[in-house]
């Protein structure tokens, strides 16, 4: 749907000092985890990826790091008002094999907890690495302790559970398990080295990449990503690994809202 739907916020989850949860009822068709949407708070319109699918409750839901003013803004509201919402929009993750490994740093956990809920529905065994600079910024502990096999968090200063990167608590993972595929979401730095990873051991993998939106559905040109023109909204925000590798500004740099390379 390409007009925005005015929704009301429902319920707001304190996840972290600077992270909320919006959830809001929605009639669950389509949505899968990975897909994104965009947030309309009646002056500006951002990209955010569905952190919670419910096709039960009938609830979607999305995770937001406060970084700037429209998500400044959103932190301001209060259940009951109102925002606009459009899509979902993108490809969103592909739900394969039997044993996976999940790979998500800081607000990169959003779409990793919706798939995978989605992914234990459906019988597959995931494996979660959740990655955070420290513990209070850990997202989704209790909420993904109910659903994943085997949740490990790890914290770059060791304030909780591995101390290092999620990228080496994942090359130790990999020494001693065997999966059927990676899915990862984070910092592009952290990504490239899990692509690194995924090649090294022989698993195929998952990407959900971002870079700056407008439109959301392919007509302006802006997360256009280099050599492919792939454009993150529409064929993206997901990528297979083989795919990955043709973009060449893939874990170097992006462009910033004028469309200027900026490095990562
Ligand atoms: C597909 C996708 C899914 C996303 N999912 C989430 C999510 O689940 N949770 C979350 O907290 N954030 C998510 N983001 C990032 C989120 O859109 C930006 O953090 C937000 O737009 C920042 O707006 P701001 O005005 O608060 O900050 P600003 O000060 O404007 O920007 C802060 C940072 O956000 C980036 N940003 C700003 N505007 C956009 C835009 N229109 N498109 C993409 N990046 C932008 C900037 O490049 C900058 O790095 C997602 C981005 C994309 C592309």
């Amino acid at each position: 749907m390409n007009v925005p739907k005015i929704v009301e916020i429902k319920d707001i989850i304190k996840e972290t000092p600077t992270v909320k949860t919006f959830i809001f009822d929605w009639e669950v068709t389509e949505e899968t985890p990975g897909q994104f949407m965009m947030v309309w708070n009646f002056h500006d319109e951002k990209p955010m990826s569905l952190s919670l699918i419910d096709p039960v409750k009938g609830e979607i839901g999305f995770t937001i790091r406060k970084v700037g003013k429209f998500t400044e803004a959103i932190h301001e509201l209060g259940v009951g008002a109102q925002l606009g919402l459009r899509g979902p929009y993108g490809r969103g993750f592909e739900i394969a094999g039997s044993h996976v490994l999940a790979v998500g740093g800081g607000v990169g956990m959003a779409p990793l907890a919706a798939f995978a809920e989605e992914a234990s529905r459906k019988g597959v065994d995931v494996d979660l690495i959740s990655a955070a600079a420290t513990q209070n910024e850990l997202l989704f502990m209790d909420r993904l302790n109910r659903t994943s096999t085997n949740l490990r968090a790890c914290t770059d200063d060791g304030t909780y559970g591995f101390c290092g990167f999620g990228t080496d608590l994942a090359q130790e993972v990999l020494e001693s398990n065997s999966y059927d595929m990676i899915v990862t979401c984070g910092p592009e730095i952290m990504m490239k080295k899990i692509a690194d990873l995924a090649e090294e051991y022989e698993i195929p993998a998952q990407f959900s990449l971002e870079r700056y939106m407008k439109c959301g559905v392919g007509i302006c040109g802006q997360c256009c990503v280099d050599d492919v023109g792939w454009r993150i909204c529409k064929e993206g925000p997901v990528f297979w690994s083989d795919e990955v590798k043709l973009i060449t500004e893939f874990g170097k740099y992006r462009r910033d809202a004028a469309g200027r390379k900026e490095p990562l």
